[in-house]
């Protein structure tokens, strides 16, 4: 980022997210670009950073969004994206939020199970529409990635398998409110092998032709996101052999490619900036104590996910430390034996690849305000989310009557 940190720690304070608007742009260019000569849609998965400045950056690109909730899909209509770029999963929809899919008459409302597919009916059979739905299979392949993060296998609560999903396919083709125009899956997060991305469109689009057989003609292929970034030193997937990946196993098929990354484009788009409190060593071990925490960036306790952290402007011989926060869990911190020179009160530290899934999993825990939130454009500043504030935090429990406790 050309923009120099300490700077925007002056101006904006620390916890602090900052977000390279142009990286998100090549982030995006690229895996379009991979599926050039094919009808695609980039889906961008708001749930990895819903800021409406980033997915009105994205929207304006070209990109859809692929939401796991109602208010996604809110937020991704407010930033102007296509009501037909929009997608909505998730494997528990509330009859409300089906309701108000429908009425948005968004472009496709991803199935995760039977049942759901008996009330989508249900609902839309009240309201007169007819439902574009498309149903995620769950492929039962192993993705090789954090069991916390994998989706595709049968164990996971995602999706149907084959048979179901070719028998919710049948019902749903003679139903007059449903029409089954798309398939999905998604297989796992921070995939770095391209195998089970293969293996998994192989039987996918083995479905779709046996689907074809019987006359159901599905026309959107979503392959939903997984994208994986390097986050220390992984070996991941180029776009351009993703693509040809995918574009290899659907030979024949006329249909759009749907893409749902979310980490691709955001993890390595953001930083998190935190200041140094206090040093301590508890006997042989270094604490480096921050102002930032796991309320902020949870990944670290949530999943041991490592982010490099760097101290900004620093020299000196390093030694190791655990980079930790003042939230009262021994589970908070942001990084553990991290190198890091000699530090004092107020030093920036860099927490790098921080923009998928660190402010959106964010929470108030301790009563922490959340962080504000920073975008970088052609060298500019923006602030595009205040910092949270006590009044903020307490403004829902204040909008209620306590004449009852006086
Ligand atoms: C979370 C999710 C994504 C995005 O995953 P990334 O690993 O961030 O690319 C895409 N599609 C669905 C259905 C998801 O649940």
């Amino acid at each position: 980022m050309s923009l120099d940190i300490t700077t925007l720690v002056k101006k904006y304070d620390t916890p602090l997210y900052v977000y390279d608007f142009n990286n998100i742009t090549n982030r995006y260019e690229e895996l379009k670009g991979a599926f050039d000569g094919k009808k695609s849609l980039v889906a961008y998965a708001v749930k990895s950073n819903s800021n409406l400045a980033v997915i009105r950056h994205l929207a304006k690109l070209g990109a859809g969004a692929d939401c796991v909730s109602i208010g996604e899909v809110h937020r991704a209509l407010k930033a102007g994206v296509k009501k037909y770029r929009i997608i909505f999963s998730g494997v528990g929809k509330k009859d409300s939020e089906i309701r108000e899919a429908l009425q948005q008459d968004i472009l496709l409302i991803n199935l995760e199970s039977e049942d759901e597919m008996k009330r989508v009916e249900m609902i839309a059979n009240e309201m007169d529409v007819e439902a574009r739905i498309s149903i995620r299979v769950n492929p039962n392949v192993d993705p090789q990635t954090h069991p916390y993060i994998s989706t595709g296998l049968h164990e996971n609560k995602f999706g149907v398998s084959l048979d179901m999903a070719k028998r919710m396919y049948i019902y749903a083709k003679k139903s007059e409110h449903l029409n089954p125009v798309g398939i999905h899956f998604h297989i796992g997060s921070q995939l770095t092998e391209l195998a089970p991305i293969s293996e998994a469109c192989e039987i996918v689009a083995d479905l779709v032709r046996s689907l074809k057989a019987i006359n159901i003609d599905i026309k959107f292929f979503d392959v939903g996101g997984g994208l994986g970034v390097v986050y220390n030193n992984e070996t991941t997937i180029k776009p351009k052999d993703y693509a040809h990946a995918i574009t290899q196993k659907i030979k024949g098929l006329d249909v759009t490619i749907l893409s749902e990354p979310g980490r691709y484009m955001m993890a390595n788009s953001g930083i998190f900036l935190t200041k140094v409190l206090y040093e301590k060593q508890n006997g042989e071990k270094r604490f480096v104590i921050v102002d930032g925490a796991m309320n902020d960036l949870i990944r670290p306790s949530l999943y041991n996910a490592y982010h490099k952290i760097e101290a900004v402007q620093k020299e000196g011989e390093t030694t190791l430390a655990d980079v930790v926060g003042p939230v009262c869990e021994s589970g908070d911190f942001l990084g553990k034996n991290v190198a890091l020179p000699p530090l004092n009160h107020n030093d920036i530290l860099v927490v790098h690849s921080a923009g998928a899934y660190g402010f959106t999993m964010s929470s108030n825990y301790n009563t922490r305000g959340r962080s504000a939130e920073v975008a970088i454009l052609d060298g500019k500043d923006y602030l595009i989310r205040e910092r949270e504030s006590f009044e903020d935090q307490i403004r829902l429990e204040e909008a209620c009557d306590i004449s009852w406790q006086e």
